[in-house]
């Protein structure tokens, strides 16, 4: 059976500040929604345009994430990602990752050759070097871009994906928020606090993480649709208002296995960017 609803949607971060210009990121988006819809188009799994796309946003140095990650309170880079497979909920996540590239690349071996899903610290160091990972030094790091978008300072980035066998995946990587303690992790690479993905719904979260994971906003949203009949709008707005409830900010992309999509925000900006199942693409931050 052939899917037609082929969607995807990527954001950069809830910590857009109103005024600033972000004509960079923006077009940046458009072309990696793009460049995704091509290979979804061309038959590709809705995991591995994910994870191309992450990639990519981890490489590009524009969102606190790979490249744009900052320094912790320590001086240190840790960073997070997460990776969920709707059809099996198989999920690979990895957490205070130092010295590699792609955190992303990372969760997706953790998710294909291990038994577990998070690997956290020198362990997952240990595991992305034995797996060949491309490793860096605190030099390649560079927050120029997102250091002067910053404070309020989040920027995580997020991808969503379903394919023509309706296949939908999830992915988040973030280099945390900033000042954030040595050791700390947040929502990003919990699953079902800033990833979910199953058989009707995927999501990634994007704000302050200690709020989303106190309100498992990601699999909030699923349960949400399972178990109460909401539909997609009134779900995602409803897990946000959670967070927004106990004090939090920040927002979320979501996509139903119908291709339909919601991307709340409750901050001054989001960078984000879709495809719609009947071709169209946005790419907006306001
Ligand atoms: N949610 C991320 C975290 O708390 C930050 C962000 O979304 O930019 O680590």
């Amino acid at each position: 059976m052939t899917n037609k609803c082929l969607s995807l949607v990527i954001h950069g971060g809830a910590g857009a500040m109103a005024g600033r210009d972000y004509d960079a990121e923006i077009a940046h988006l458009r072309g990696l929604i793009e460049a995704g819809r091509d290979r979804l188009r061309a038959g590709a799994a809705a995991i591995d345009v994910v994870v191309a796309t992450i990639t990519a946003l981890e490489a590009s140095g524009l969102y606190v994430a790979g490249r744009g990650a900052a320094a912790n309170s320590a001086g240190k880079y840790e960073l997070d990602a997460s990776l969920m497979y709707g059809p099996t909920r198989a999920a690979g996540a990895v957490a205070a990752l130092q010295g590699f590239a792609s955190p992303i690349q990372a969760a997706r071996a953790v998710m294909d050759a291990t038994p577990h899903v998070m690997l956290a610290g020198d362990g997952a160091a240990a595991f992305a070097a034995a797996r060949g990972l491309e490793r860096v030094g605190p030099e390649w790091f560079t927050s120029a871009r997102t250091a002067e978008t910053l404070s309020p300072s989040t920027g995580t980035v997020g991808c969503l994906a379903l394919d023509e066998t309706g296949a939908l995946a999830a992915g988040t990587s973030t280099g945390g928020t900033n000042g954030k303690l040595y050791g700390r992790v947040g929502d990003s690479p919990i699953v079902g606090a800033g990833v979910w993905a199953d058989d009707r719904v995927a999501v990634s979260c994007t704000g302050v993480g200690e709020y989303f994971l106190r309100t498992a906003t990601a699999v909030q949203i699923a349960h949400r649709l399972r178990f109460a009949g909401q539909g997609l709008v009134d779900a995602a707005g409803a897990a946000l208002d959670d967070v927004v409830q106990l004090g939090g900010w920040g927002g979320l992309i979501a996509l139903s296995a119908t291709g339909e999509i919601a991307m709340p925000f409750h901050s001054q900006g989001m960078k984000r960017a879709a495809l719609r199942p009947d071709g169209t693409i946005t790419s907006d931050v306001f």
